[in-house]
């Protein structure tokens, strides 16, 4: 299997980049051959919790990023911790059956914990707050706003979920946008990329190595253990973990037909002073319910960070803060013509079906396909991945049960197919 990414040495210029540069560590790249238990590809969420697990564990722990600590996705997204995966539980209960769809449920209420607890232990300085408004625009979709609601208590045991009908909203949001919204004090939001700093502090002073600048380029498997090269060095380990996101390319072919790049965008507007304690008065983050949502909160230094639109197979905006404008205005029209400061964009890692894409080949594991819902999710992959290694499979053998079949036509096919989808789907957002 070969890639030919290649390495990179600078963060894209966001407001994240920007509020987090007195904690940016340069660390080497892998110059020589090396021996370790696991060798990790990707030091953003999943490489990182997967690598904690490990080495609590006491197994020795190799990461090789092609770029820096934190520079794909988990660095640059919408910090909101939200619990569920991207498709939601519906396909999850429909390929699963009710005591399997009930663990991945509990999965993720537990890494709502685990969150708060690794950011508590290891004292990470990353703006933590609680809580998470979906919204509906829609009148029709309120109802999926209860039944939401409905399905967590009744099903899944969860009846933290509290429906905000719209005569409450103003105590929640400064927009007349919204017709109701769902409330979920379990959720919250942070500064992913300070957050992704103190995990892989943490890791590294639990004896975890790091290497920045390393792509990989290729990696064989031999009797019991894996090769993995880079330009300049090797690892040989017991086993390998693919935790790369879009950028996995031809590294593993296999793997990455079944997700396609998408982009999406985020704004940060200047510091608005008075004016953004008035826009999100409850402090919580926000996320609509349209197939192709905006997603919102504020700053601890009062700025507004909008995040939404989408483009098939990576493709961005010749001038992100000038497309990104009118759905911001639209949701909050009082900031008309405010000054953005930042914009910058991301790619997330979409399946065909949205389900996540976790798996376990020899002494190859990966998970993927977060679909744009990775910040809380990504720490149940973590765990998933690490109990396969160390001997417990229980969890990745439901997870290897949802089928993630490769994009018909392979990315080609994908680009147009998805394309006709998006359009379908903004005429059934705006009808
Ligand atoms: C703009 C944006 C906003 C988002 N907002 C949210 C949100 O608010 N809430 C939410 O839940 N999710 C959100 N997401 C999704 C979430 O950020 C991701 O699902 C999650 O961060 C994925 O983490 P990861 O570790 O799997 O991948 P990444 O963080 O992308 O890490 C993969 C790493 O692998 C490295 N790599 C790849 N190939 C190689 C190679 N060959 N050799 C060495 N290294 C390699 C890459 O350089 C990269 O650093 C958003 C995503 C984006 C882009």
């Amino acid at each position: 299997m070969t890639s030919n990414i290649p390495a990179i040495n600078t963060y894209p210029r966001s407001y994240y980049a920007a509020s987090a540069a007195d904690s940016m560590v340069s660390r080497p790249a892998l110059t020589d051959a090396t021996e370790t238990d696991v060798c990790i590809v990707g030091a953003g969420f999943t490489g990182l919790y997967t690598a904690l697990r490990l080495t609590e564990a006491g197994k020795r722990v190799v990461i090789l990023e092609s770029a820096r600590v934190g520079w794909g996705a988990s660095g640059r997204n919408g910090g909101q911790a939200i619990l569920g995966f991207s498709c939601d539980m519906p396909p999850l209960e429909a390929q699963l059956c009710y005591e399997e769809a009930r663990e991945i449920w509990n999965l993720m209420r537990a890494s709502a914990t685990e969150i708060r607890q690794r950011i508590a232990q290891y004292g990470i300085d990353c703006d933590w707050r609680d809580g998470h408004l979906w919204t509906s625009i829609l009148p029709r979709r309120e109802s999926s706003l209860r039944q939401c609601q409905h399905d967590a208590a009744e099903k899944w045991g969860y009846d933290a979920l509290r429906f905000i009908p719209k005569i409450e909203l103003p105590d929640w949001l400064g927009t007349d946008h919204y017709c109701a919204g769902l409330f979920d004090p379990g959720a919250g939001h942070l500064h992913p990329l300070k957050y992704v700093f103190g995990l892989a502090t943490a890791a590294e002073s639990a004896g975890v190595q790091i290497y920045e600048q390393t792509a990989v380029v290729r990696y064989q498997e031999e009797g019991n253990r894996v090769t993995i090269e880079s330009e300049k060095g090797k690892v040989t380990a017991g086993a390998l973990v693919l935790a790369a996101n879009v950028y996995l390319g031809d590294l593993d072919k296999n793997l990455s037909r079944r997700i396609i790049p998408v982009g999406t965008f985020m704004v940060a507007t200047e510091p608005l002073g008075e004016r953004a304690q008035a826009l999100i008065p409850s402090g919580v983050c926000v996320t609509d319910n349209q197939f192709i949502l905006d997603y919102f909160r504020v700053t601890p230094d009062e700025r507004l960070l909008f995040g939404g639109g989408c483009t098939y197979l990576g493709g961005t905006p010749r001038d992100i803060p000038a497309a990104m404008r009118p759905a911001l205005e639209r949701v909050f029209p009082q900031l008309k013509g405010v000054g953005i400061e930042f914009g910058w964009g991301g790619m997330i890692d979409c399946t065909v079906h949205r389900t996540p894409d976790f798996g376990r080949r020899g002494n190859v594991l990966w998970a993927q396909g977060f679909s744009g819902h990775g910040v809380l999710p990504t720490c149940v992959a973590g765990r998933v991945l690490a109990e396969a290694l160390l001997g417990d499979d229980t969890h990745l053998r439901i997870f290897m049960k949802l089928s993630n079949p490769p994009f018909p036509g392979g990315k080609m096919f994908a680009a147009p197919i998805e394309a006709a989808g998006k359009l379908w789907y903004r005429m059934r957002d705006m009808f």
